[in-house]
């Protein structure tokens, strides 16, 4: 099996490049620039956990805050080896464009820590997660920034950051984090809301293409969260999902998947590839070149790059991935004129939900599922139109637009501010 991974960039250096392209773009300044270019507010902590053998172990972490013009800042804290400063800051970026594009009224923020959480005890894994908490709390609050889940964490960590922050205010506090358990203040639907939000933004883009999602031949790479829930609702949608993968490799039936006994398996802990069901076994490589209508990349960044975009007979792609096409692919991609729904647009269903989980904590008042489904629709269905609109009239693809209408929000919202004092 062969997994494509892309020599990793520095990603704030990339995130910057963006930037400045769509800039240049809308004529803004290079005070506008540099003031967009660079985060906030950047925190870094070295901070000490007693682990279970006894010894004591200093862990480093990062909360960045890139832009509050719009209001509170939102962004999820990852666990993992690979997290560094540069990382955290193109992340916060991103997070400012991607709550920008669909209309909410956050800025961006990330967080993360060095460290692997699948070594770590649960019980050394609650110690980091309560000290890092105590660390960053200095700049963290409902009113300010509110964190969510991201690699490497999860519900269960969120309810560890509700309860710290809690405890050192003396009560509780549940919308200072999204992402917690249902029974604490989390939202119906959040699971969901990804690849929820996935499926609603291709149905708009199905629609603007003329090509009917009933019946469309679908690939998905990547099987967890978002893809996993994607290829069920893309089945209940009515359209054929042909392949899907997890990091071991995929499964491929022309005739479409049995998604809910895969779905089942892997609930079970079970790889894909193991499934007893009629399927033939395909690699990841081989699942991004299938000649399907819709290729979802729901894994991992850097999978479409110069060397396979050639190669993706997919007639669109739907990025629900963060960062699943590398910029020299999507130049590639808009050579050969292929569709693409970028990831700022595509995956913001996850921010969307949170933002509803954020609302409902704050008013003590929990919608039904139905309600944060239907509200969840009209953003993204709104979204979509909004950045379709401005691709067509501008003569842009829909990555460029999604860019240029998350930069005009962020710049009119400052531009109305004002510099302080
Ligand atoms: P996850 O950990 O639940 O699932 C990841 C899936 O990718 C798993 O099936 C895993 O086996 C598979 N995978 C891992 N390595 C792979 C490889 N080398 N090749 C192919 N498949 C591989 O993660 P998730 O929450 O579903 O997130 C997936 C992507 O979506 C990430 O890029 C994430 O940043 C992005 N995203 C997630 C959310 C969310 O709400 N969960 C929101 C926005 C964006």
């Amino acid at each position: 099996m062969t997994n494509i991974v892309e020599a990793p960039e520095n990603p704030y250096l990339t995130a910057q490049a963006q930037l400045r392209g769509v800039a240049a773009q809308l004529g803004l300044d290079e005070g506008m620039i540099e003031l967009l270019a660079h985060p906030k507010r950047e925190l870094a902590v070295n901070f000490p956990v007693r682990m279970d053998d006894g010894s004591t172990r200093i862990f480093t972490g990062y909360r960045v805050q890139h832009n509050e013009a719009r209001g509170p800042v939102k962004g999820g804290i990852r666990y993992s080896p690979m997290v560094s400063l540069d990382e955290v800051r193109a992340l916060a970026m991103w997070m400012t464009w991607k709550c920008a594009v669909v209309n909410l009224p956050y800025g961006g923020a990330k967080g993360g820590v060095i460290v692997d959480p699948h070594r770590l005890s649960a019980g050394e894994l609650e110690r980091l997660t309560r000290r890092y908490t105590a660390e960053i709390s200095i700049i963290i609050s409902p009113s300010m920034d509110i964190p969510a889940p991201d690699l490497g964490t999860d519900a269960r960590v969120m309810a560890w950051i509700m309860d710290t922050y809690s405890m050192h205010h003396g009560h509780s506090i549940p919308g200072v984090v999204t992402g917690k358990p249902v029974g604490i203040g989390g939202s119906s639907g959040r699971v969901e809301a990804t690849g929820r939000g996935v499926l609603y933004v291709t149905q708009e883009a199905c629609r603007a293409q003329g090509l009917p999602l009933e019946g469309a031949s679908v690939a998905i790479q990547g099987f967890g969260n978002v893809g996993g829930v994607a290829a069920r609702l893309f089945t209940q949608a009515g359209a054929k999902v042909i392949a899907v993968s997890d990091s071991n490799g995929g499964v491929l039936d022309e005739a479409g998947l049995d998604v809910e006994a895969l779905y089942a398996h892997r609930q079970a802990g079970g790889i894909l590839a193991q499934h007893p069901i009629r399927h033939e076994d395909i690699s990841n490589a081989e699942l991004l070149e299938l000649p399907v209508d819709i290729l979802i990349p729901a894994a991992l960044e850097g999978q479409v790059t110069e060397r396979n975009a050639g190669r993706v007979r997919a007639k669109m792609i739907i990025e629900a991935a963060n960062g699943p096409v590398t910029a020299e692919a999507d130049a590639v991609l808009a050579a050969r004129d292929l569709y693409v729904v970028p990831d700022i647009l595509a995956n913001a269903g996850g921010v969307v939900v949170s933002y509803f989980e954020w609302v409902q904590d704050l008013q003590s008042f929990f919608w039904e599922e139905t309600e944060v489904n239907q509200r969840l629709h009209r953003i993204m269905t709104n979204a979509f139109k909004e950045v379709s609109a401005v691709a067509a009239s501008r003569g842009v693809r829909l990555r460029e637009a999604a860019y240029i209408v998350a930069l005009q929000r962020v710049v009119e919202a400052i531009e109305a501010r004002g510099i302080y004092p």
